[in-house]
């Protein structure tokens, strides 16, 4: 099968077959399909499309371009969960552990921060001892043995994808739905969970920025995966403010275990509970989202998640003391608190400049090669549609040595607009996709 024929085809709008499709992936892993081959495939898919089924194909072809994850010796469905990133967006620390102390055993492999989101694996790596570096096996052995594991992606998971992603990214291909779907997919299907809850963001700190592109991703994710015979679902939520209160690795992690404790509720336990709802749904572990609920809120309330969280981080060699003594996480040593020059509601926040942030402080990679400090990172003290007065603190750093503060403080400063009304409200959880779209427009 010639490349050109294989370009040729999709150029001229046509579906490609599963063999062209599997051609292309083998010939991207093994290099037999040039990287301008390769580019120019990856353009008129990004230019005429997809359909399911050639998604489908191509997602799987990715999926088992490398080591896939076999965790069908372990009993049950095994659940996993997603975030097309965010910033201050710990839900996997909430949920995972919630959902795992309701009896689904919770499989996940997690990635580094990219661009301006964060990373789970470097928030878990600002715990102390706390190894993410898994075999399969172990990874596997971890997942039966205390039913939850967070570690890395097995450096062979889906290497075509790795090697697309990094051409799209050079190409200006990235934006394409097939290519999203597939890309993500692939990595989901290869880390081996059957049930998995996508945490699709939507907003101005969002791979999509409107509602309408987020909810036809999350469509196309789930009719995908269902082709396939496993049971996704997704919710469409809202990035355009911070999740969490807290921007930086230990600062998440710690937000993440207060709201373990019962300490702190809003938007990020919100929507930790609403992941963790589809995850039990698609187990079969409840038969409604309420009754899910129930379990997840008795899981929080009787500390059961808690010690789920503590359990797995000594299984990964971590600290486990350090969910009853957040003294333990490195602190930055510098505190300094960004003030309100005038009074007003706040009407926006540009999210992605908040993740900018905390990134000029330090917490995360602006070359693939930088070390991030794991202390570092900021608080922010208002939500959208709060009044802010003249003088109040708005945010406060967190700072380290090697904290560009200046720039960090420009930054900040430039991302609230303040108006004289409070802006319109809106929803936190837009949409849950299954079998349909179900718009629920739920608040925080
Ligand atoms: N995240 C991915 O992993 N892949 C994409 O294509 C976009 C976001
Ligand atoms: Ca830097």
């Amino acid at each position: 099968m010639q490349p050109t024929d294989i370009i040729l085809k999709k150029r001229r709008g046509m579906a490609l077959s599963t063999e062209e499709i599997a051609a292309f992936v083998r010939g991207a892993t093994d290099g037999s399909f040039a990287d301008y081959q390769l580019s120019a495939l990856l353009m008129a898919i990004c230019l005429n499309g997809m359909d399911d089924r050639e998604t489908m194909d191509l997602t799987e072809a990715m999926a088992r371009s490398g080591q896939m994850a076999d965790l069908s010796s372990i009993p049950g469905p095994k659940a996993d969960k997603h975030s097309t990133g965010g910033v201050g967006d710990t839900t996997t620390l909430i949920t995972a552990p919630l959902v795992a102390a309701c009896g689904v055993k919770v499989a996940k492999m997690s990635g580094r921060g990219l661009g301006f989101t964060g990373g789970t694996l470097d928030k878990l790596e600002s715990i102390p001892g706390l190894s993410i570096d898994r075999t399969v096996n172990q990874f596997v052995n971890q997942v039966r043995r205390i039913g939850l594991a967070v570690v890395g992606q097995s450096h062979d998971l889906a290497p075509a994808d790795k090697l697309l992603y990094e051409l799209r990214d050079v190409t200006a291909t990235v934006d394409s739905l097939p290519l999203i779907t597939s890309s993500i997919l692939s990595k989901k299907f290869a880390a081996g969970c059957d049930v998995v809850a996508l945490d699709v963001k939507t907003g101005s700190g969002a791979l999509m920025n409107t509602v309408e592109k987020s909810v036809e991703l999350a469509e196309m994710m789930v009719r995908v995966a269902r082709l396939t015979g496993r049971r996704y679902f997704a919710l469409v939520t809202d990035m355009d403010q911070p999740l969490g209160m807290y921007v930086g690795n230990a600062l998440e992690v710690e937000e993440a275990i207060r709201a373990l404790r019962g300490e702190i509720g809003g938007a990020l336990l919100t929507v930790s509970l609403a992941l963790g709802a589809q995850m039990l749904l698609g187990a079969g572990m409840a038969k409604s989202r309420e009754e899910a609920a129930g379990q997840l809120t008795e899981a929080l309330r009787s500390g059961a998640g808690l010690r789920k969280l503590a359990e797995m981080i000594e299984a990964q060699g971590g600290d486990p003391r350090v969910v009853h003594d957040l003294n333990l996480l490195p602190h930055a040593p510098e505190r300094i608190p960004l003030i309100a020059e005038k009074s007003g509601y706040i009407a926006e926040m540009r999210t992605a400049d908040i993740g900018y942030a905390a990134l000029a402080l330090g917490a995360g990679r602006e070359r693939k090669e930088e070390e991030p400090d794991l202390s570092v990172g900021l608080i922010m003290r208002k939500r959208l549609g709060e009044w802010v007065e003249r003088g109040e603190e708005i945010c406060t750093l967190h700072a380290g040595v090697r904290s560009d503060i200046p720039h960090a403080s420009e930054l900040m400063r430039g991302v609230i607009t303040l108006s004289e009304n409070p802006p319109e409200r809106k929803p936190l959880i837009y949409a849950i996709v299954g079998d349909e779209v179900e718009w629920v427009n739920q608040y925080a």
